[in-house]
């Protein structure tokens, strides 16, 4: 501990004593204190008035903010204001301010031409969700952050499997520093500690909401679940974005040449994924379920409280699951091959016969010449991996289809191959 003391007693700049040091060695040198020693070594002796931190005044944030009162209370508290937070959320800031003498906690706000220009409506976290949170989170920090050598989060190794290797202090691509006091907390440590200091709990904590961000993108956990599991739930989605990357910058949102799904006259991202060999009937969600594996693990399916959706082959038929199609919120259709027409036949049983409302996708060989026709057989969202096609998609150019071959549905359609003054399409 003396040799310590020395290295940091020396007088260098502050963030010349942090490169003097080394990440690898701080680590090594505070790998056995305790959270409290590691949060005054960053705050009193490695980054004095050049670090801050950032709380979501979640479920178990009052162990951190505890640990910041008892070494400096005044130390900036960044509380992102995402404009999307539970009611009980904003309540227990005021209640751990008041409790805990907290003096500078702050709130930073999405800009609002940014929300006015991306976000009009406010449902950008369902259709975006990464964007949604660069545009709430990471961009507000940004501004902020960029300020400061060092920043504190309340990070813990046990949260998720990418975090489990998460050390004490991180060195960030710009020279910055991120200080983990909590990283080898375990949630039974969280419990001792609040339990320890009598900390007040968050409102919802205990109606089962063990990890609380914004409002639309947290759930409640069954006993026994991961505690982040009911964050973004459904979605492939683990972080914010803020903390996402390890090592460099903060994280950016996805680019849009990065999305596949056309919905709605627009690229925009996709909550569903294909089933894989190996997945649970009963686990999985927002997972496109063959047909062939619905009919083998009916009962799991059927049991499951998770969206779950269908994704109808070549050969496979949607008839034999007529009965429960009222399980599926979407139903993708593969277009193995364009040559091949059965999706188009299985397509309108779906529309036409079995009244079939939810979402309907092409996925496969899914390609402008075909787009229209899939739009007759009542095809609403498609996969697109095509670069020619993407583009028809994006400039609003693809092909009219002035004749019809066969008619569809309750329009009045005359085939192609009748007197050619009755053939237009009404
Ligand atoms: S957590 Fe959800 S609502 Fe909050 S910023 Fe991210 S996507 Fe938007």
């Amino acid at each position: 501990m003396a040799a310590i003391s020395s290295v940091l007693s020396a007088p260098a700049p502050k963030h010349d004593k942090l490169k003097a040091l080394g990440i690898l060695a701080l680590n090594g040198m505070f790998d056995e204190m305790d959270a409290e020693a590691v949060l005054r070594q960053a705050v009193d002796e490695l980054l004095p008035g050049d670090i801050a931190m950032v709380s979501s005044f979640g479920a178990d944030s009052a162990v951190l903010l505890h640990l910041v009162s008892l070494v400096d209370k005044n130390l900036p508290v960044y509380f992102l204001e995402t404009g999307k937070h539970f009611v009980e959320t904003l309540d227990y800031v005021e209640t751990l301010k008041q409790r805990l003498g907290l003096t500078n906690v702050i709130a930073l706000y999405p800009d609002s031409a940014d929300l006015a220009r991306f976000d009009p409506d406010g449902t950008l976290w369902e259709t975006d969700p990464d964007s949604c949170c660069h545009i709430r989170k990471t961009e507000p920090l940004e501004d902020v952050l960029s300020g400061y050598g060092g920043w504190v989060t309340g990070r813990k190794r046990f949260q998720t499997a990418e975090r489990g290797v998460l050390p004490h202090f991180e060195l960030t691509s710009d020279d910055r520093i991120k200080v983990n006091p909590l990283a080898y907390f375990t949630n039974e440590d969280v419990e001792a500690y609040k339990a320890r200091h009598d900390l007040p709990e968050h409102p919802l904590y205990g109606e089962g909401y063990k990890s609380i961000g914004c409002a639309p993108c947290t759930s409640a956990v069954a006993e026994g679940e991961d505690p982040r599991a009911g964050r973004w739930r459904g979605r492939d989605k683990r972080e914010c974005g803020i903390h996402f990357d390890f090592n460099g910058s903060i994280a950016k949102p996805v680019s849009q040449s990065s999305l596949h799904l056309f919905k709605d006259g627009a690229f925009k991202a996709d909550p569903w994924k294909a089933w894989a060999e190996g997945d649970e009937p009963a686990d999985v969600r927002y997972t496109h379920v063959p047909v062939s594996v619905f009919v083998e693990h009916r009962a799991a399916f059927l049991a499951s409280p998770h969206p779950i959706g269908l994704q109808v082959n070549p050969g496979e038929k949607v008839e034999d699951i007529e009965g429960d199609l009222a399980r599926f919120s979407s139903v993708a259709i593969n277009f193995r091959a364009f040559t091949d027409g059965r999706g188009y036949s299985s397509a309108r049983l779906l529309r036409e016969r079995f009244g079939y409302e939810g979402e309907l996708r092409a996925v496969g060989d899914v390609l402008t010449d075909q787009i229209p026709f899939m739009r007759r057989c009542g095809i609403d969202a498609f996969v697109v991996t095509n670069k020619a096609t993407r583009e028809a998609l994006e400039k609003d150019a693809l092909a009219e289809v002035p004749l019809y071959y066969q008619p569809i549905g309750e329009r009045h359609e005359v085939p192609a191959g009748t007197r050619p003054f009755l053939r237009r399409p009404e």
